[in-house]
């Protein structure tokens, strides 16, 4: 007789332990699948995200932020020190750490919740049951009421450079070279080869990015799209756009790329060449035909707006359905279905989903940007505040960037935040929070805020939707 459960979730990532630590809470017998290994060959929690995604590029932004401002950041402040090295090899091991100590963290939050693991390839072979192969001869089979899908999602390869070693890499590979590549070079100048590409600058790369698109970081508020691109080349990073890559080879231990433009065909000679065009949906071998599963026409499992599958009692969320593929919509969607299961009401705003790109500045946003309110005719208000005019990102020295409000012209309810700035991923939360609670710009802008702080230049932002921010000389003609 197979195991039964009243829970099986396939995938650990932030999607899958989150939904498995609810049900778990909720007083759900419950058992999560996984297949990662870590280096050593050892079962490991956390999926993507802790593993190869969220946290080792935060880790490895930091410290490379604190490596370049160490070696030109803190002259500025009087502080004056000089031999700074580069420890890579040390860099490397604290982000190692780092990931360690969070996966480490999860196994403990399944123990204590009493979560059952199954380390193996989980399969779906009815709406009741999972296959788990574990390099034995026979699969073992566990059954449940309810089944959720979270196996997240894996880089997109391309013909044009496909993976080898070291050498081409995907983002995966990019975290943990043991070299910093002379030059590097980065198919795509999306989300990962922004960060990782700022991270390999600031440790001594030359970065070259080739994006196929003529414009850059399409989804993001274009006036912080335009300041960003500005911003990124000032510091070096080389980001070349409307660039298609034609072909790669690797001769003699580096790569050459060919790609066209616009003005005519290109060759690049590399160190090292990061591919990261995008990420796929994890649905290989998930589900056998039998069970009637249904894809979109995008290859994601087809979800309702409460993440139901075609199959009655079998959810999927996270990377492998619609929606950006972030770690906290995975995780929110986690827990509503887990409520849903257990007869709660539950639901996602998918409105008001943060988005945040960890360069230095940071961009960060929530909500509509200017481009979709103009395509949607939705009247609106725009209110900005530069942080060159905030005393807190003049003490710190991180003037670069802006906040701005956008409302809807007649109601005035807040309709997007975007951020271009310092700590840009911590001041998203406080519009999202007014946001989700249906707030005005006035709302906002009647809110007492701290001096001196980084949120002042979100209320003056509220403030300017009217004209009435305090800290900026704009000329007023007498009426
Ligand atoms: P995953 O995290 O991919 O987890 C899926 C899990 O399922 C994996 O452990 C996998 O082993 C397992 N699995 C898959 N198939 C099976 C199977 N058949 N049987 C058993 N187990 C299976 N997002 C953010 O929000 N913020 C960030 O700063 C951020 N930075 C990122 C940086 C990088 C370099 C990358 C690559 C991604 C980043 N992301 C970030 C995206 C984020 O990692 C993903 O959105 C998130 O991990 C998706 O969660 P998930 O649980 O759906 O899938
Ligand atoms: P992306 O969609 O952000 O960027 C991919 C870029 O590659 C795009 O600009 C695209 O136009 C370009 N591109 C596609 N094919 C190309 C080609 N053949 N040649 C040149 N350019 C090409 O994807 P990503 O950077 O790979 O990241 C994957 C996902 O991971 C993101 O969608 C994001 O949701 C998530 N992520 C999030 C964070 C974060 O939240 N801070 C960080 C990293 C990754």
């Amino acid at each position: 007789m197979p195991e039964r459960f009243d829970v099986i979730i396939i995938g650990a990532g932030p999607a899958g332990y989150v939904a498995a630590i609810r049900c778990a809470q909720l007083g759900m017998k419950t058992a999560c699948v996984d297949k990662w290994l870590d280096g050593n060959q050892q079962p490991v929690l956390g999926g993507t995200c802790l593993n190869a995604g969220c946290i080792p590029s935060k880790a490895l932004l930091e410290s490379s932020e604190i490596y370049e401002q160490s070696l030109e950041g803190y002259a500025a402040h009087g502080v004056d020190i000089s031999g700074v090295k580069l420890d890579l090899s040390a860099m490397m091991a604290r982000k190692d750490k780092v990931v360690a100590e969070l996966t480490q963290g999860i196994a403990q939050l399944f123990r204590a919740n009493g979560i059952t693991f199954c380390r193996g390839h989980g399969k779906l072979i009815s709406s009741r049951q999972v296959s788990i192969e574990n390099g034995g001869s026979q699969a073992r089979i566990i059954e449940a009421s309810h089944i959720i899908l979270a196996p997240g999602s894996s880089p997109v390869e391309i013909p044009a450079a496909p993976l080898e070693g070291d050498i081409i890499v995907d983002s995966s590979g990019a975290l943990n070279f043991t070299k910093v590549p002379g030059r590097l070079g980065v198919i795509g100048a999306g989300i990962i080869g922004l960060e990782l590409g700022s991270v390999w600058r600031r440790l001594g790369s030359e970065v070259i990015l080739l994006e196929a698109q003529e414009a850059f970081l399409m989804m993001a508020d274009q006036q912080i799209s335009r300041d960003a691109l500005r911003e990124f080349g000032r510091q070096g990073l080389d980001i070349r756009l409307g660039a298609r890559v034609l072909s790669s080879q690797i001769k003699r231990g580096k790569v050459e790329v060919q790609y066209e433009d616009a003005s005519g065909s290109h060759q690049e000679k590399v160190d090292r060449l990061i591919v990261a065009v995008g990420r796929m949906p994890n649905t290989d071998k998930l589900f056998t035909a039998e069970t009637g599963l249904a894809l979109n026409e995008w290859g994601y499992i087809h979800v309702d707006d409460q993440c139901r599958t075609n199959l009655p009692g079998v959810y999927a969320i996270g990377d492998v359905v619609r929606g950006p593929m972030l770690a906290h919509k995975g995780s929110r969607e986690g827990v509503m279905v887990a409520e849903l299961i257990a007869g709660q009401a539950a639901s996602v705003n998918y409105d008001l989903i943060p988005s945040v790109i960890y360069t230095h500045p940071e961009i960060a946003w929530v909500g509509k940007t200017e481009q979709a309110l103009k395509a949607e005719d939705i009247p609106y208000r725009a209110g900005v505040f530069p942080f060159a005019a905030n005393g807190r990102a003049r003490a710190l020295g991180e003037t670069t960037g802006f906040i701005k409000v956008l409302s809807h012209a007649a109601t005035d309810r807040v309709l997007g935040a975007h951020i271009m700035g310092p700590q840009a991923s911590e001041l998203i939360a406080c519009a999202t929070v007014a946001m989700e609670f249906g707030a005005s710009s006035e709302d906002l802008a009647l809110t007492v805020f701290a001096h001196p702080t980084l949120s002042e230049s979100l209320h003056e932002a509220a403030l300017d939707v009217e004209g009435q921010a305090i800290h900026v000389a704009k000329i007023r003609t007498k009426k």
